[in-house]
């Protein structure tokens, strides 16, 4: 080895391969004993499925220091380095790095290589988080340094060794690379206004829409990037069979059916399992945000870009002109907006819409203060759909308090935490009935909040209440969904 080179060869296929003597040497020299990283990651008995034959690396892949992108393969695949199984049980990554909160691996960076250039770095990175189903990917700078975190499951990973032999030229050049990407022609020095723009990449031959978020700090350009929702249908929202079959009704027809969730990425996917569940067979789609909901050809999507003044409120003018018959709109933000998808609801269309409050309750009260009459609030309102997050505890150690409780306790299972990542609890509100003429009538928030703890079977609150019961979660955790 020389100088801590990572030898390799790039197959005709794309991939990418190395042997275990040249991988072993590489790791030594970077000072690191591969076989105490595995012993910490829980692995006793180990087998390997690196390439082993000793073939010559490729002199091109090794020799010319900085080939330029233009001759490299659009995508780079993500070095295989799965190198460690155990033989029984069946093969499975501690806990501890498969699903709380803290480094994504510990086996060797496959961006170590110096020789891969920034667009084959963007590559692999959007690659591997797409793969592993990441929400957002960030870029943060620190103190000289570029991290790089994916948010999974709505928990945020780290990637400890991304940068490791990174230069700070380097660096710039990922960042430089992204914004080009997202069609952004600025120079990361002369960034002082936060920037938002989509692109799109294709993935996996899956052609994604993915939203560049990047603002200036004190250490330079913060990038977030937003993958899109994997496909969804009504099964992700986990409703009982009789909620269910009255949303589908719903989702037949025209009105106003809101998403109440604080948390954007159970968001998206809950409107895009609500957008694939409606009847869009010859029927004219648009959806408008940030990123497109759903990856369906039929759809039109209006991307916003508020540098530009397409902002919410003017997308969602546009709609009654669109003459579109099914609207989903990732967030009612303001009451221009509130307003143009209530008007398009009440005309018939169905609009599925987005509200950043915790339940259906704040939902109609966040309605009534952006200016929409209770009357006409009441007979276009059919539903509001309440999510929240909640960390689920580990279900090998759990354990019962009462009838009705769990406590989280820790086992090796979940390192020793009690808790095995996040889950997303939903609960629907139908409006019809008494609660449809209570808002109607412009009832107060508490009278309309005492009729859905009356009347609603399947509230957020009841389902957070039978998960605390079933031990998907502590009564603690679940404490502020209860009404
Ligand atoms: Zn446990």
């Amino acid at each position: 080895m020389d100088n801590g080179s990572l030898k390799f060869m790039r197959m005709p296929d794309g991939t990418i391969r190395i042997t275990e003597s040249a991988l072993i040497d590489f790791l030594t020299d970077q000072g690191i004993d591969l076989g105490e990283v595995l012993s910490k990651a829980g692995y006793t008995e180990v087998t390997t499925t690196i390439e082993t034959a000793e073939s010559q690396p490729d002199p091109a892949a090794t020799e010319s220091p900085s080939p330029p992108a233009e001759t490299q393969p659009p995508s780079v695949k993500p070095i295989d380095h799965e190198p460690v199984r155990q033989a029984e049980p069946p093969p499975r990554q501690s806990p501890a790095y498969e699903s709380l909160p803290g480094p994504l691996e510990t086996k060797p960076d496959q961006f170590a290589d110096q020789n891969l250039r920034a667009a084959q770095i963007c590559d692999a990175v959007l690659t591997d988080a797409a793969g592993r189903g990441a929400q957002t990917v960030h870029l943060d700078p620190h103190g000289g340094r570029l991290l790089l975190r994916l948010r999974i499951d709505g928990v945020l990973r780290n990637k400890p060794n991304f940068d490791r032999n990174l230069t700070s030229a380097m660096q710039r050049e990922i960042v430089e690379h992204l914004l080009k990407l997202a069609d952004t022609q600025i120079d990361p020095d002369k960034i002082t206004i936060p920037i938002d723009s989509g692109f799109t990449m294709t993935i996996n031959e899956r052609e994604m829409a993915l939203h560049l978020s990047a603002v200036p700090t004190a250490d330079g350009i913060r990038l977030v990037i937003h993958m899109p929702s994997e496909p969804a249908d009504l099964g992700l929202l986990e409703l009982e069979n009789s909620a269910r079959a009255n949303l589908e009704k719903l989702l037949q027809s025209g009105g106003l059916i809101v998403v109440a969730s604080k948390r954007r990425t159970g968001r998206d996917s809950a409107l895009q399992a609500l957008l694939t569940a409606s009847n869009m067979s010859g029927t004219s789609v648009l959806t408008i945000g940030p990123d497109c909901v759903a990856d369906i050809d039929t759809i039109s999507h209006l991307r916003l870009d508020p540098a530009a003044g397409l902002t919410y409120g003017a997308a969602s003018g546009a709609i009654k002109r669109q003459d579109a018959d099914t609207v989903v709109l990732t967030e009612l933000r303001d009451p221009t907006t509130a307003w143009n998808a209530f008007e398009a609801a009440h005309d018939g269309a169905l609009v599925i819409a987005g509200a950043n409050v915790d339940s259906a309750c704040d939902a109609i009260t966040e309605l009534r203060t952006m200016g929409i009459e209770p009357w006409p609030l009441g007979g276009t309102l059919k539903a509001v759909i309440e999510q929240a997050s909640v960390s689920a505890l580990c279900e090998q150690c759990r354990l019962r308090l009462d009838e009705s409780s769990y406590e989280a306790v820790g086992c090796d299972q979940c390192g020793g935490t009690g808790w095995a990542g996040t889950t997303i609890l939903t609960g629907i509100v139908f409006v019809d009935g008494r609660l449809a003429e209570l808002i109607r009538a412009g009832a107060s928030s508490a009278q309309v909040s005492c009729e859905i703890a009356d009347s609603s079977p399947w509230s957020l609150a009841n389902i957070a209440q039978n998960a605390v019961e079933l031990g998907v979660t502590t009564r603690d955790q679940a404490a502020g969904l209860f009404l």
